[in-house]
């Protein structure tokens, strides 16, 4: 048989021919799949016994249909008659094996790397599954059987962790998952299904006690039950909050009350349109505000203001919303400057502190939330630990997000954490799964010739 063709076929076991019974070598038959190029093949080969190790009698052929990679547009099938054997010692039968499929299956090796390949790329299972041929749980089984080495290094985890959580929905059953990240060098290690209950401890019981006690920081949100198990299972770790979830604290509460000022309005009022039409000059950081370009402002009677002034307009509407806005805006002054000092004044005032007049409850409780947190949020200003800590959880959660979107395919959590950890580029797991797949492809596409010349 010529070796472009077999070649072109993605055919590598050199054993194998085109069957002389028929006269054409292909033809275009309908198969369950579509029109495909049907190819009529034979392997056949002097085959020895496995349990006497003597020469075994050809015993008639069986007839077996392959999918292989597709030409083009084309699917291929090979419809492969195959020597079968029969031992005169001992009774054996055998068949022949044809090297590019595993044992048992019918669907050739190189289909299934490229459907692997395809799950690095944002595409549904379902999707892969359309676009090769084959079923979606042979995507899933495929990417399962190269990912199945691939378990963490329960031996090692590195000196600064982080949690990222997201929602995971029916995934796990207190509705988020975590993300773990080496947050030095921004690298995912893993998903963790459930961040209710015992099983994140459990998780993290698996890590080798050396490997928990490397940990020395870890960077969390202000989930308050997170604390006992971080303790429990990382002795020398100290905990940083997130600086991105601080400043959450203290935005929601302020649209909290924004939202409460503006329906005390009428719906058709002019204040009501105002704090619906403004809500993102009030959530911006005050010294960003525009200063110097007015405008004509249709929501205020056509009056010249810039940026600046209408959130002093806006807050002339409300004490309540003027004190959450400074509170906000003190938060937002305290993160970006690093300041636990100041941190300490604005959440525990003096009791004639003016600023705090009408403090409004949604602000009270984000206080009160900080208050709690004050420790972490004060570690994560230490020098050390600097860069250790604000959100670069922001952009895995848009990743993973998109992942859910097309995400049709996952019926299990072990689906959608093997899908995310092949969609981050950087973590652990997706570089050795595409050196795994480098190795595969090496040990089967290539014939072990072109290896020499190499
Ligand atoms: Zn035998």
């Amino acid at each position: 048989m010529d070796d472009s063709i077999k070649d072109a076929l993605g055919i590598t076991d050199t054993r194998v021919t085109f069957d002389e019974k028929f006269k054409q070598t292909h033809s275009e038959e309908i198969t369950p799949k579509g029109v495909a190029y049907v190819w009529n093949l034979k392997l056949s080969y002097p085959m020895n016994c496995p349990n006497c190790k003597k020469r075994m009698n050809y015993n008639g052929t069986k007839t077996v249909i392959h999918q292989a990679i597709p030409t083009g547009t084309k699917l291929n099938f090979f419809r492969i008659r195959k020597q079968k054997y029969l031992c005169k010692y001992c009774g054996n039968t055998e068949i022949a094996m044809l090297k590019d499929v595993n044992k048992r299956e019918h669907i050739f090796k190189a289909v299934k790397q490229k459907a692997a390949l395809d799950i690095a790329e944002d595409a549904s299972f379902k999707l892969i599954a359309k676009e090769n041929n084959i079923s979606a749980n042979t995507v899933t089984r495929t990417a399962l059987s190269l990912g199945a080495y691939l378990k963490p290094n329960y031996k090692f985890l590195p000196n600064h962790i982080a949690f990222d959580d997201f929602k995971s929905g029916k995934f796990s059953k207190s509705g988020m998952s975590i993300l773990l990240v080496n947050i030095s060098n921004h690298r995912t290690i893993d998903v963790i299904a459930d961040r209710g209950g015992k099983s994140l401890e459990k998780y993290f019981l698996r890590y080798s006690r050396k490997a928990r006690e490397a940990v020395m920081t870890v960077t969390v949100d202000l989930f308050s039950p997170y604390r006992p198990i971080i303790a429990n299972v990382f002795p020398n770790a100290i905990i940083l909050a997130d600086h991105f979830h601080v400043v959450v604290q203290a935005y929601t509460a302020l649209q909290q009350v924004r939202i409460r000022i503006m329906k005390g309005f009428k719906k058709d009022s002019r204040e009501h349109r105002q704090l619906s039409k403004f809500w993102k000059l009030i959530v911006k950081r005050n010294t960003d505000l525009n200063r110097s370009n007015r405008y004509r402002r249709r929501n205020f009677r056509g009056a010249m203001l810039t940026s600046e002034e209408i959130v002093q307009r806006l807050l002339q509407l409300s004490p309540e919303l003027r004190s959450a806005y400074n509170f906000y805006q003190d938060i937002l002054f305290v993160i970006q400057n690093q300041d636990a000092q100041l941190l300490k004044q604005k959440i525990w005032p003096d009791k004639d502190d003016p600023q705090y007049e009408a403090f409004p409850k949604e602000m009270n409780r984000a206080k009160l939330t900080l208050r709690r947190h004050y420790q972490e949020i004060s570690n994560s200003f230490i020098k050390d630990y600097k860069g250790y800590t604000n959100g670069p959880g922001e952009g895995c959660n848009n990743k993973i997000k998109v992942i859910k979107r097309t995400a049709y395919g996952f019926r299990n959590f072990t689906n959608f954490r093997l899908r995310i950890l092949v969609a981050f580029s950087t973590s652990f797991y997706s570089i050795n799964y595409k050196n795994s797949l480098k190795q595969l492809n090496k040990k089967t596409t290539n014939p072990p010739e072109r290896e020499l010349v190499a």
